[in-house]
C-alpha cells in the first residue's frame, strides 16, 4: 500500500497529469466511435490552425497547393502532402514553431529505418506517452504501481546511474539490458521474477524470446506471478508470440510505436491492435509497390507538429469492431518497416520477419539475419551452432530459393555474432531496396 503510494507521487512529480491524463483515457477508451472521431477532429482542427499560423514550413507548403485551415474536411485534410523523414531531415529549422521552441525537448531516433533524425517535442510528450503506455499494461493485468520486469535497451533510454535509480523507483522495478543479453542477466532477470513477484514482463520481442528459451532449455520450472506480457520494437511473429506462452504460459500483448509520436496501437485481450485514437489520426495510404503504408498525424505535439507524416511501416487497416467494446479503431497488422520487406526474383514483396519459418526447425542454427544490398540478391549472415555442416547450408539454401525464385543470387556469411542497431534492436531483415 505505501509502496503504491510513494510510486504514485514520484511518478506524478516526474511526469505532470499523468494520471489526470491516464484517467480520461481509461475513460474515452469505452466511447463510441463517433464519439472518439470528435475527439480528434476538434483537436485536429486546432492543431491545423496552429501548424498553418506559426510554422513556416506547413503555412508556405499548404499556401503553394491553395489550402486554408478553414477549407478542412476529411477530403481536403487527405489531400495534404505527405511529411517524410527526408523532410525533417533537411528543414527542421522551418518546421518548428519559433515561440515554444524554448520550452521544448529534443528527441532523435537511431539509425533503424535507415534514416536517422531529430526533432522536438512539447515538454508534456513523456506525461502523455507513459499515460497511454500505462492505460495499456492495465490490460495486460498490471495494476498502476505493480513491479515490472524490463528487458530494454536503448541507451539514453537507460540514462546515467541517479536517473535509472529514480526510474527504478517509479517503475517498482527493474530494467536488464537488452543489449547484452547473457547467462548472467537472465539469471537476473529470473532472480527477480522469482522474488520481486512482478505482474508485468515488458520487453523487446527478441529479447523476450530469448529470455524465454533460457528458461525454457534450462528446464527449471519458475515460480512468477506475471498476469501479462507486452512486447514491442519489433515484429512479433506467431512463432515468436508461442515460444513466449509456452514458457511463461500466460498471454502475450504486443504494442507498437516509435520514438517520433509515441505508443501508436496496442493489443486487448481479444488479441486487436487498437489504435492510439485520443492521440493520433492514423491513415493508411496505398503507394505503389501494392503496399499501405501507415501515416500518422500527431494531435498533440505543437512545438513541432508532425502532420501527416510517413513513419516508414507499413501495416492494414481493419474495419472490425472488437469483442472487448472498446471504440478504438483496430489496426490490421503491421508487418514490418518497409526497411524489412524483402524482393524476390521477380521484384514481388516478401514480409521480412515472416521468412523466420525457414530456420525454425534448425537447431544448429544460432542467430540470423537476412541482407538485401540490392534487387536479385541476397545475403544471409548466419551464427553457427553445433551441428551445422555443409548440408545445412544446402538445406537453407533450398528453402530460400524456392521463395525467392531460382534466379536469386543467394550468399551466406558466417560471423561470430550479429550486433544489434545501436538502439539495441535486433533486425531479422533488412532491405537496402527501398530506401
Ligand atoms: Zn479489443
Amino acid at each position: 500500500m505505501m509502496r503504491r503510494k510513494i510510486w504514485k507521487t514520484l511518478t506524478s512529480l516526474r511526469y505532470p497529469k499523468i494520471f489526470r491524463l491516464q484517467g480520461s483515457l481509461e475513460e474515452s477508451q469505452w466511447w463510441s466511435r463517433d464519439q472518439i472521431r470528435e475527439l480528434q477532429w476538434s483537436k485536429l482542427k486546432a492543431l491545423v490552425a496552429h501548424a498553418y499560423a506559426d510554422v513556416p514550413f506547413y503555412r508556405r507548403t499548404w499556401s503553394e497547393i491553395g489550402f486554408h485551415p478553414d477549407d478542412l474536411t476529411p477530403d481536403s485534410f487527405r489531400q495534404l502532402p505527405l511529411l517524410k523523414k527526408q523532410t525533417i531531415k533537411l528543414r527542421a529549422d522551418d518546421l518548428v514553431c519559433r515561440e515554444l521552441l524554448r520550452n521544448a525537448r529534443f528527441n532523435s531516433t537511431g539509425g533503424s529505418t535507415g534514416e536517422p533524425i531529430q526533432f522536438y517535442q512539447d515538454r508534456g510528450f513523456p506525461s502523455i506517452f507513459y499515460a497511454a503506455a500505462f492505460r495499456h499494461n492495465r490490460w495486460s493485468g498490471w495494476r498502476p504501481g505493480d513491479p515490472v520486469l524490463r528487458l530494454w535497451g536503448n541507451p539514453s533510454d537507460l540514462g546515467g546511474a541517479v536517473r535509472q535509480r529514480i526510474s527504478r523507483i517509479i517503475s517498482g522495478g527493474t530494467t536488464i539490458n537488452a543489449f547484452k543479453l547473457s547467462e548472467e542477466s537472465f539469471e537476473r532477470a529470473r532472480h527477480f521474477l522469482e522474488t520481486t513477484k512482478p505482474t508485468l514482463l515488458t520487453g523487446y520481442s527478441s529479447a523476450v524470446v530469448a529470455f524465454a528459451e533460457y528458461l525454457g532449455e534450462s528446464g527449471r520450472t519458475i515460480e512468477h506471478n506475471l498476469r501479462g506480457i507486452i512486447t514491442s520494437a519489433e515484429v512479433l511473429t506467431p512463432e515468436m508470440r508461442r515460444k513466449i506462452q509456452q514458457v511463461f504460459k500466460v498471454r502475450v500483448y504486443d504494442r507498437y510505436g516509435c520514438r517520433e509520436v509515441g505508443l501508436i496501437a496496442s493489443q486487448c485481450e481479444y488479441g486487436s491492435l487498437h489504435v492510439n485514437d485520443e492521440n493520433l489520426l492514423v491513415e493508411y495510404e496505398e503507394t505503389t509497390g501494392g503496399l499501405t503504408e501507415i501515416i500518422v498525424t500527431d494531435l498533440n505535439n505543437r512545438v513541432m507538429p508532425f502532420i501527416r507524416y510517413k513513419i516508414g511501416d507499413v501495416g492494414r487497416s481493419s474495419i472490425r469492431n472488437c469483442g472487448c467494446g472498446r471504440g478504438l479503431t483496430v489496426m490490421g497488422e503491421v508487418s514490418g518497416r518497409t526497411t524489412e520487406l524483402l524482393l524476390n526474383a521477380d521484384g514481388g514483396i516478401i514480409s521480412g520477419p515472416a521468412l523466420t519459418l525457414v530456420f525454425k526447425d534448425l537447431r544448429e542454427v544460432r542467430q540470423v539475419q537476412l541482407f538485401q544490398p540490392r534487387a536479385g540478391e541476397l545475403i544471409v549472415r548466419l551464427v553457427r551452432d553445433g551441428g551445422y555442416s555443409h548440408d545445412t547450408e544446402g538445406l537453407i539454401l533450398g528453402r530460400l530459393l524456392e521463395i525467392f525464385g531460382a534466379r536469386m543470387q543467394i550468399q551466406f556469411e558466417y560471423p561470430d555474432v550479429i550486433a544489434s542497431e545501436s538502439s539495441g534492436k535486433y533486425r531479422f531483415a533488412i532491405s537496402n531496396v527501398h530506401n
